[in-house]
């Protein structure tokens, strides 16, 4: 009888933790920014990586793992943030000696290796910041990128962290420019058009938004800085003009007209990507 109840017991245990999995799986299922395809086109996707993020402390914001403690200093005040700044500092989420370490998992094959390599050289052709390839995950407790091939293209935000999740899908994501995207996130950079100060250069068109995806277009404060630099539009962190669209209708319309089929490359690091880049990680000083 003690077999039965045990048995049953860990039967119910086997679907609590399947319902676990699909609940992960609802939350990140569907989306329609940068974590798939580079086009304004629109597909569902289902994860099947359940190592993906902690939904304890994390969260998705599209193509972006962030801690829900970053959410919330999104919508800190300024002046605020300013009394805040020793406890919450933007520092921890640089990396070390300007130097990103990553490891690229077993799946990839040297030509996807090469592509990611390719994306890396678009960020140290104009910068100061070094990539350190390792050979293994290291045992030290620095931060390291671990890139494999999940469902989709995304990355945690910043280097808070010890082992660093990106996902490059070898179906969607080998392509220079998405890497690069990729790697600005992990360099602490989020969307262009989320950008504080943005609705003086964009419109953002909410009525044509699929549900629960507002969250990917809210302005935030002062962790989305422009550095002193001015909006950009061809910035290679642009959203299209109809991603996480409901209708095909846009979801933002530049307040100039001419970067409406401008905006969302994913080619080139924009020369405000680039100085942005090195604004932050003091590349001009030195
Ligand atoms: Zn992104």
């Amino acid at each position: 009888m003690i077999w039965l109840l045990l048995f049953l017991n860990l039967l119910l245990f086997q679907f609590e933790g399947f319902f676990a999995i699909i609940k992960v799986e609802t939350e990140i299922g569907s989306f329609g920014g940068d974590r798939g395809q580079i086009d304004d086109e629109d597909h569902d996707y289902f994860a099947d990586e359940m190592t993906i993020y902690d939904p304890n402390t994390e969260m998705m914001l599209d193509d972006m793992i962030i801690t829900h403690q970053e959410f919330k200093r999104f919508f800190i005040e300024e002046d605020e943030i300013e009394t805040k700044r020793n406890a919450i500092t933007d520092e921890n989420s640089y990396w070390p000696d300007k130097t990103v370490r990553y490891f690229m998992d077993r799946e990839f094959y040297d030509v996807d290796k090469k592509i990611i390599r390719e994306g890396i050289k678009m960020i140290t052709d104009v910068s100061c910041i070094k990539f350190n390839e390792l050979s293994k995950p290291p045992n030290d407790s620095g931060p390291y990128i671990h890139i494999n091939s999940g469902n989709g293209c995304y990355s945690k935000v910043g280097a808070d962290c010890k082992k660093c999740i990106m996902s490059l899908s070898i179906t969607g994501c080998l392509r220079p420019g998405t890497v690069a995207h990729e790697f600005l996130h992990s360099l602490g950079f989020y969307h262009m058009q989320c950008s504080k100060g943005r609705d003086n250069f964009v419109d953002i068109i909410w009525s044509n938004m699929k549900n629960n995806a507002e969250k990917n277009f809210f302005e935030l404060g002062t962790v989305s800085s422009l550095l002193n630099t001015t909006y950009d539009y061809d910035s290679i962190l642009h959203y299209g003009p109809r991603f996480f669209s409901v209708n095909g209708a846009p979801t933002i319309i530049p307040k100039d007209g001419r970067y409406l089929s401008r905006i969302g490359q994913r080619e080139f690091l924009s020369q405000g990507d680039i100085d942005r880049l090195n604004i932050r990680y003091k590349c001009y000083e030195n």
